[in-house]
């Protein structure tokens, strides 16, 4: 890589950072912008920035919103009783597009997991916090998958919760998920199906 041309280089470096492409790959999509129609790769470009511009995290949820507070968050017809925890957003949008669930959501961000180096500091403990100071809330429903880090996780916050709201009902989804799925790829009956069996906890 030593001998390509230095903008190039730049945007080769950058393109490899992201997950799942290596040095090799990121050449080769490099190439094929090069190649494009100049206006294509400009209107590329343009996009990637106004994402940055135009996209924020919602105060209340931390979920990616064109408007702070998010869309869901200010609709009047959710209640704000139950609060759905989920690890990113992409499992927000998972069960949000599958339609039955109408109270508000939390993204917390990840899951923890030692190997990975995700400790509970990087957990938005805060906004969770916060939620529960509002006092409205009755139903935690914890929506973050069967993995061994989910598991870590449910317990983790789950104790966070009756440390300081004992009297909030806890409760995670119904395990007919296999074990080890991800949320963000059950179909809707599946979730559907988990939502209305969640279990106590
Ligand atoms: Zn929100």
């Amino acid at each position: 890589m030593d001998k390509l041309p230095h903008a190039l280089r730049i945007v080769v470096d950058q393109l490899a950072r992201l997950p799942g492409l290596g040095p090799k790959s990121a050449l080769r999509i490099a190439l094929t912008l090069l190649n494009q129609p100049e206006e294509t790769t400009r209107t590329l470009g343009r996009s990637i920035l106004e994402l940055r511009d135009s996209l924020s995290l919602c105060r209340l949820c931390g979920s990616i919103s064109e408007t702070d507070p998010c869309q869901i968050c200010s609709d009047p017809g959710r209640s704000e009783e139950q609060l759905c925890l989920v690890a990113d957003w992409d499992a927000l949008l998972t069960i949000d597009e599958a339609g039955f669930y109408s109270g508000k959501y939390l993204v917390l961000g990840g899951l923890l997991s030692p190997l990975d180096g995700m400790q509970s500091e990087q957990l938005a403990t805060d906004l969770l916090q916060e939620r529960l100071a509002s006092g409205q809330i009755r139903e935690i429903i914890l929506a973050l998958g069967t993995t061994r880090d989910s598991e870590a996780t449910e317990s983790y916050i789950s104790n966070l919760i009756r440390r300081t709201n004992p009297e909030i009902r806890i409760t995670r989804l119904a395990q007919g998920i296999p074990v080890g799925s991800e949320l963000k790829y059950m179909d809707r009956e599946t979730l559907k199906q988990s939502l209305n069996f969640r279990q106590q906890l």
